[in-house]
């Protein structure tokens, strides 16, 4: 995969990473976080069909292998109604 590409945990399309969310656990207080943080990151493409598979199939848990928060879920989904925020 060329340098900064990423692959969906939802469709498995790869992108640059700058085309997905970011879902990061965090290193050392394993905290999930979106956008920003130093850790283990999942990465899934902006759409309502890769975020409800993901959440149908905990594809991110597995990727982050750690336990994800349904308000992670809520923000994201939030994300698709006001694509600003
Ligand atoms: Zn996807």
């Amino acid at each position: 995969m060329p340098v900064g590409y990423r692959c969906c945990v939802s469709c498995r399309r790869t992108a640059h990473r700058s085309q997905f969310w970011r879902i990061v656990r965090n290193n050392g207080d394993r905290i999930v976080t979106l956008d920003y943080g130093m850790g283990r990151s999942a990465y899934l493409c902006p759409t309502e069909a890769c975020l409800r598979l993901a959440q149908k199939k905990k594809r991110l848990e597995r990727s982050l292998r750690t336990s994800v928060d349904p308000a992670i879920y809520d923000q994201l989904f939030q994300r698709l109604e006001s694509p600003l925020i």
